[in-house]
């Protein structure tokens, strides 16, 4: 087993951690902002770094039913959101392999 490292993300916007402000997601790899999380408004992102995925599961969803892993933050295990693994309905499934961070869970770095 090799050492995780903690990714440094470079740019001017990048979201981290709410509560240890580790480096998620540039802003700028926002997909959409027009989702809905456990904790309100939530966001869909391109790609994530220095997060831990949790066991797939299926889960039922406004938009149908999708097999989704949640994802936590590797310093502080706080959990920020999900991953899309698979979505069944062909209008979702531009939504795979990408992940939801709550709008809550993340603070604006600059
Ligand atoms: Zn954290």
């Amino acid at each position: 087993m090799g050492l995780i490292r903690k990714r440094f993300l470079n740019g001017d916007h990048i979201y981290g951690c709410s509560q240890c402000a580790t480096h998620l997601a540039p802003k700028d790899g926002i997909m959409s902002t027009a989702f809905q999380g456990q904790n309100g408004r939530a966001y869909l992102f391109r790609a994530v770094v220095n997060i831990i995925e949790g066991p797939a599961q299926e889960r039922p969803m406004t938009t149908g039913k999708h097999v989704v892993c949640d994802i936590e933050c590797m310093e502080c295990h706080q959990v920020v959101g999900w991953r899309y693994i698979k979505a069944y309905e062909e209008s979702q499934r531009y939504k795979e392999g990408r992940f939801i961070l709550e709008k809550k869970l993340l603070t604006l770095l600059s």
